[in-house]
C-alpha cells in the first residue's frame, strides 16, 4: 500500500485569513486531520465534508507519544494525513518530535510553515518585533519554564542582556517570576512591555505597561493565555 507523506501545517495564529495557500491545499486533499484544540472552525471547514477530523494535543493526561502513534498509524493505513497545528509547526509546536516519530517509523512527512503567534499577535496589535532603530534582534522564548528551576534550559541572564526584543510564549502564569528574574539581572525595568491575548482572534486583547508594571497590569486586566508577552523598545 502506498504511504502518503503526513503533512503538517501551520494554521496560523487564530485568523483563518492567515492560513496559508498551501496549508488550504493540503487542507483540501487530506482525509485524516489532526488538528490542535485552537485552531479555528473556519479552518477546519476548510478540510473535505467526508475526511475524519480529530482535534487533539498533548495535555498532562495525554502524552505527545499518543498523537505520534495516531499519525503512523492513519499515515500506514495509506491515509493522507494533515497534523494541523497552531502557528508555526516547528515554533513550540512540538511539530519537532512529530517529525521525529514520523522518521523513526520510515513515514515520509511534508512541512508548511504557519504565521507564528509571536510575529502576528504584536503585528495585529500595530507593534513590530525588529525596529530599524530600536531594536536589530528578536528571542522566542518558551515562557513557562520556572526561572527558580536549576536546569531550566531557558537561560533568563543572557536573556536579560539580550540585546533586542524578547517574544515570550506561554509566558503568561510565570510573568511575575519571569520580569523579576529579568530585572534582578539587569533588564531595565522601565522598558516597555505588552501582552496581547488571543492575537488575531476577534477577542484580541491588548495590555501594555512598563516591564516592571505588566504583571500587575496583566493580572489586573485578566489576560489568559493564549497570549504573547513582547519586552522591548519596538
Ligand atoms: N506554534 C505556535 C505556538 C505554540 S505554543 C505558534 O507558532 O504560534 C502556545 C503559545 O503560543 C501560547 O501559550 C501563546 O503564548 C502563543 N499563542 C498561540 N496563539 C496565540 C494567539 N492567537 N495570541 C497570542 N498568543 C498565542
Amino acid at each position: 500500500m502506498r504511504v502518503h507523506p503526513v503533512v503538517l501545517v501551520g494554521a496560523g495564529p487564530g485568523d483563518p485569513g492567515l492560513l496559508t495557500v498551501r496549508g488550504r491545499e493540503a487542507l483540501e486533499r487530506a482525509e485524516v486531520v489532526v488538528a490542535d484544540r485552537l485552531v479555528a472552525q473556519a479552518i477546519l471547514a476548510g478540510a473535505p465534508p467526508d475526511a475524519e477530523v480529530i482535534v487533539r494535543e498533548a495535555r498532562r493526561d495525554l502524552p505527545q507519544e499518543s498523537i505520534n502513534e495516531l499519525l503512523v498509524e492513519k499515515a500506514r493505513a495509506g491515509l493522507r494525513v494533515v497534523r494541523l497545528k497552531g502557528g508555526d509547526p516547528f515554533v513550540f509546536g512540538r511539530g519537532g518530535e512529530e517529525a521525529e516519530a514520523l522518521t523513526t517509523a520510515g513515514i515520509p512527512f511534508e512541512v508548511v510553515p504557519g504565521v507564528t503567534s509571536g510575529v502576528a499577535a504584536p503585528a495585529y496589535a500595530g507593534i513590530p518585533v525588529t525596529h530599524r532603530e530600536d531594536s536589530s534582534a528578536v528571542a522566542f522564548v518558551a515562557g513557562h519554564e520556572d526561572p527558580s528551576k536549576d536546569g531550566s534550559s531557558v537561560d533568563w541572564e543572557a536573556l536579560a542582556r539580550f540585546p533586542g526584543t524578547l517574544v515570550l510564549y506561554m509566558g503568561v502564569k510565570r510573568l511575575p517570576d519571569v520580569a523579576a528574574r529579568l530585572m534582578a539581572a539587569g533588564r531595565d525595568r522601565s522598558e516597555p512591555a505588552v501582552a496581547v491575548e488571543r492575537g488575531t482572534t476577534p477577542q484580541q486583547r491588548t495590555v501594555s505597561a512598563s516591564l516592571g508594571g505588566l504583571p500587575e497590569a496583566v493580572t489586573e486586566a485578566g489576560i489568559a493565555p493564549p497570549a504573547i508577552v513582547l519586552i522591548g523598545r519596538v
